[in-house]
């Protein structure tokens, strides 16, 4: 993750919407503001802040994106659906009701629709079939089980990390359910990737809280100095919570205390919808991101995380082809073979080392250089990107049997091998051999030698 932006949120138990009992709603909840503060931080917020006025033609607003999500669940080693370790379903109707609101659809109807949805992956971008929910027992994190996880505490969190395979950021986000996060419901990094959860306080809106984060959104009180003061909000969309269309106010501010038409001191004028942005600290009331955020996240998305809008990890995997079969051939030393492929619906490649190197080819048959040793090839199968496990062999021997051997005048004794056929007139020496694929045949004037020792067989090239 990007262990800057936690910010932190406060516990909405006023709702009874977490089960988490703060025993009151000032507990800081989202770890995301407290997270950035290097220089890491520092020049990344350089660069996102140009985002709403640059660049924004390149997002075309009516491109649906689909996010890939693998939810991670560190339990204490409970069964499914018990304690820390959240059901499959739990899970699942949290994502389907983020996704409701991302999409103004059912409870959120008529609401901005951002076009952006999020959907478990289905494999690991390696072929792997996945579920997009990795259960792991974390029970023996130093600490874990104990004090749960310390908002800002990357010693544990990468111990935490290190018992999964789902670490590559780049290529999906993480929802990743802790049993207990100290000081803060969740925190998710700008555009890291990593969205963090105190598992007893999931549900759909703190997921969407901290995903606004992860597509770069900004508390919409960003600024008040801890609640002190009203945000500066000369340049909207270079200050607070850098977006145009929700106007600047102090994070205490409640929906429970104040209704539309009250009027915000920090603007002057009336609150109207905005206690009810999703990037507040209004859990009872969150249904709705602004224009402005929608554009931002899209934006971001496409300019900086292609990888999650292009993402082949929600895609059912292919199967995973078989090692193609390769011809063989038997050659002279200095002459060339020509190998073909077949078995393979996707691309292949030719290689000369059984794994690993530089393909020769990606054609279905390869001719090869002069050769003077046997030599083996190798090809692989790439199907819908996913590879064969193993490669295809094809073996060019070389130096053994011509086709066919015509023997006339002293031969000297040894053993002669043809593919086809051996014709002799000649004096062979006590002791030859001939060896030939099809026919053996041996014509006047044909002898062995003063002993007499010579072997005729039909038998495959020997070599
Ligand atoms: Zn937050």
């Amino acid at each position: 993750m990007t262990k800057t932006a936690l910010d932190f949120f406060w516990v909405w138990v006023l709702l009874g919407m977490s089960k988490h009992l703060f025993g009151q709603d000032k507990l800081p909840i989202c770890g995301t503001t407290a997270l950035y503060q290097g220089d890491t931080a520092a020049y990344r917020e350089a660069t996102v802040r140009t985002l709403s006025t640059a660049r924004k033609a390149a997002v075309d607003p009516n491109t649906i994106f689909t996010l890939p999500v693998v939810f991670v669940v560190y339990h204490l080693g409970e069964p499914v659906g018990t304690g820390s370790n959240v059901s499959d379903n739990v899970l699942n109707a949290g994502l389907n009701e983020m996704n409701d609101l991302f999409r103004a659809r059912n409870n959120f109807a008529g609401l901005n629709d951002a076009k952006i949805q999020f959907a478990r992956v289905q494999n690991d971008n390696k072929c792997n079939v996945a579920t997009g929910i990795v259960r792991v027992n974390a029970s023996g994190v130093p600490n874990y089980t104990s004090n749960g996880l310390a908002n800002g505490d990357n010693v544990m969190l990468q111990a935490l990390r290190a018992l999964h395979n789902w670490n590559d950021r780049s290529s999906y986000i993480t929802i990743e359910l802790v049993h207990k996060l100290n000081n803060a419901a969740g925190f998710a990094g700008y555009l890291g990737g990593d969205v963090v959860i105190d598992a007893p306080s999931y549900w759909w809106g703190l997921m969407a809280h901290e995903m606004g984060h992860c597509l770069d959104l900004r508390h919409t009180f960003e600024g008040d100095n801890g609640g002190s003061q009203c945000p500066t909000n000369t340049n909207p969309e270079t200050q607070g919570d850098l977006i145009s269309d929700t106007d600047p106010h102090k994070n205490g501010d409640r929906c429970a205390n104040f209704s539309e038409s009250s009027i915000n001191p920090c603007s002057g004028v009336a609150f109207g919808k905005l206690l009810r942005n999703i990037m507040s600290y209004n859990g009872p009331c969150w249904d709705r991101f602004t224009p402005k955020q929608i554009e931002r996240m899209r934006n971001s998305l496409v300019n900086f995380k292609p990888q999650w809008t292009n993402s082949q990890a929600i895609l059912s995997p292919p199967t995973i082809p078989n090692a193609p079969s390769v011809s063989s051939a038997n050659i002279l030393t200095g002459q060339k073979a020509t190998l073909t492929v077949s078995n393979c619906v996707g691309t292949v490649a030719w290689y000369n080392v059984a794994s690993g190197g530089n393909s020769l080819s990606t054609h279905l048959t390869y001719t090869t250089p002069t050769l003077s040793v046997t030599t083996r090839y190798y090809v692989s199968c790439n199907v819908g990107g996913c590879l064969s496990n193993t490669r295809g062999v094809g073996t060019v021997t070389v130096g053994g049997c011509p086709p066919s051997i015509t023997h006339t005048g002293t031969i000297t004794a040894g053993s002669y091998n043809a593919s086809q056929s051996i014709i002799s007139t000649g004096r062979v020496g006590s002791g030859t051999k001939y060896y030939a694929g099809n026919s053996i045949t041996l014509n006047a004037g044909f002898s062995t030698g003063a002993n007499g020792n010579f072997v005729a067989n039909i038998k495959n090239c020997p070599n």
